[in-house]
């Protein structure tokens, strides 16, 4: 039977409970054990797919074409494992669905209440990813403990333990322990007191887990294991890491999947960390600097980025390089090339985006990128920057455009794709998910992937128009990758350029720490190799590394 593990958060948000909640789950993946990861939000969105970047992140897009929380990218790249829409849940969602049923009739003439109506269907939704395949459920709470929405998801996860009896269900309570500067004093009042709250729910937290800056002693974890009746054992200690990837090792070190472990009963050896300190011992030896201009329109909250940096990262870790991101709004873009000011660049990503803000500036980088021979890469509004600087710039397509920007552009040479046409509801509609591509014999990106057939993810209304594909062809612009039918167009490169690809899905979704996204591998060796030319000394450090 499937056990669980409830991650519940107190004092502020962002501290980092969705990275101890795929810590954790590497850490059990290690010791053999299947796990899978689920996060519930309790806001009112039916799902994150039409909330503003700015406010909430980037929108991370499943397999099964999910619109999801971007902790599931997380949970993704630390578990390495596909998860499913299911794996994100919000009130939203579970607030439409007992509507719904309620409409319906299903509740046959009864009241219908926040409990047990509204609990019941999060005890449900927590309880489809559980199953003879699964051994460890970790549930995120998003949220904070104090919230007032967050109230029926405590209730729900509380009711778990009674349900399933003691060592099936275990309570991790993540909380800040905050650094006063003028007192030179970490504090644990606001742990206690956000752990008198969980209780005042009815939920005992078995381990806490607190972030801060520096590690917190031992006389503090003490103080807030007899303040929180917790063991000492069970107090762990999460100061900020240099890197994402060390928190695994040091929620090991603290020893927090033996509580777990210990708690739930679990009867599972040592895990088996080596594959996970190597990639450590290889983010520590990636030094060499690479100058990546990341043109964005959120480049204001990097978290609106997250997959793509931790994508650039990924490749970065691969070729021994230390990505520099520098970070270019898009409307700044073109006084940026009037002072010359993107030649130090060793490459250029455009990533995906809706609406017309800094459009111009994305479509004047990809251009100056082809010029210059930057490497470039686009994906998905970046595939369709660079085709319309194409389309005007070498094919000398009037005002050509993308009919998202200028309904009356003379030149769609981007346009809304046919099945999108008579589309007007705004959640969940796109062309979303995994689909293929069939990649051309001899092309770039069929000798980067090295295989003939990829499949990557989608979230896009717009699509290269096949109108223009033959004006396009045959001018040193391939349309390199198309979906299995032929119509629309996947992947497109330059042949003569060092990298010019760009790509209509979102591969930043599947890289992995250890496995980086094909084409972010290829982008960062070319600009690793433009680094060098522009510095030959970095050249040294290579040939010195490799003795
Ligand atoms: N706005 C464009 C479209 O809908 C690009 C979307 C994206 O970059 N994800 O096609």
């Amino acid at each position: 039977m499937t056990k669980h593990i409830f991650v519940t958060g107190g004092v502020a948000s962002s501290l980092g409970k969705g990275l101890t909640a795929a810590s954790l789950g590497r850490l059990l993946k290690q010791r053999g054990l299947r796990v899978v990861i689920q996060k519930l939000d309790p806001y009112l969105n039916v799902d994150p797919g039409t909330m503003n970047p700015f406010e909430h992140g980037e929108v991370f897009v499943t397999d099964d074409g999910g619109e999801t929380d971007l902790d599931l990218g997380h949970y993704e790249r630390f578990i390495d494992e596909n998860l499913t829409r299911d794996s994100n849940a919000t009130t939203g969602s579970i607030y439409s669905h007992v509507i719904a049923s309620e409409r319906h009739g299903d509740y046959l003439g009864k009241t219908v209440q926040v409990i047990p109506h509204i609990t019941d269907e999060i005890k449900r939704r927590i309880q489809l990813l559980a199953g003879d395949d699964v051994d460890v459920l970790i549930t995120e709470v998003g949220g904070t403990v104090g919230d007032i929405e967050i109230l029926p998801f405590l209730e729900a996860i509380r009711q778990f333990r009674l349900d399933r009896g003691r060592d099936s269900v275990c309570y991790v309570h993540v909380t800040l322990v905050p650094y006063i500067a003028p007192s030179g004093e970490h504090k644990t009042k606001p742990t206690q007191h956000s752990v008198i709250e969980l209780r005042g729910r009815g939920i005992q937290p078995d381990a806490i887990v607190c972030r801060s800056d520096e590690p917190v002693g031992e006389d503090l974890c003490r103080k807030i294991s007899n303040l929180s009746n917790v063991p000492l054992e069970a107090v762990v200690s999460a100061p900020d890491a240099g890197s994402l990837y060390e928190i695994p090792l040091v929620l090991h070190d603290e020893g927090l999947d033996d509580v777990v472990c210990e708690i739930l009963a679990l009867d599972a050896g040592d895990p088996d960390l080596g594959e996970w300190e190597a990639l450590n011992a290889k983010v520590a030896a990636a030094t060499v600097p690479v100058r990546i201009g990341l043109i964005g329109k959120y480049v204001s909250l990097v978290d609106a980025y997250l997959s793509v940096v931790e994508s650039l990262n990924h490749a970065g870790i691969h070729h021994g390089v230390d990505v520099e991101i520098e970070w270019i709004q898009a409307e700044d873009v073109e006084g940026l090339l009037v002072a010359d000011r993107l030649r130090d660049l060793d490459g250029i990503v455009i990533p995906g985006g809706f609406g017309p803000r800094g459009i111009e500036g994305k479509i004047a980088a990809a251009g100056y990128a082809r010029e210059n021979e930057i490497p470039c890469l686009g994906l998905c509004l970046g595939l369709q920057c660079m085709t319309i600087d194409f389309g005007r710039n070498v094919l000398g397509l009037e005002r050509a455009h993308s009919s998202e920007f200028d309904p009356t552009s003379p030149h769609p040479v981007i346009d809304l794709m046919e099945s999108q046409r008579d589309v007007d509801d705004k959640g969940g509609t796109m062309r979303l998910g995994a689909y293929v591509a069939q990649l051309q014999p001899g092309s770039r990106v069929r000798e980067i992937y090295g295989e003939d057939v990829v499949s990557e993810r989608h979230r896009h209304r717009y699509e290269f128009n096949p109108r223009y594909r033959q004006r396009f062809e045959g001018t040193g612009f391939r349309c390199s990758g198309e979906s299995p039918d032929g119509r629309l167009v996947e992947f497109i490169e330059l042949d003569d350029h060092p990298f010019w690809v760009a790509t209509q899905a979102h591969p930043e979704f599947k890289s992995r720490p250890n496995r980086p996204a094909p084409l972010f591998r290829a982008f960062v060796e070319a600009a690793l190799r433009r680094a060098e030319g522009r510095n030959p000394q970095l050249l040294q450090v290579d040939a010195a590394d490799g003795e």
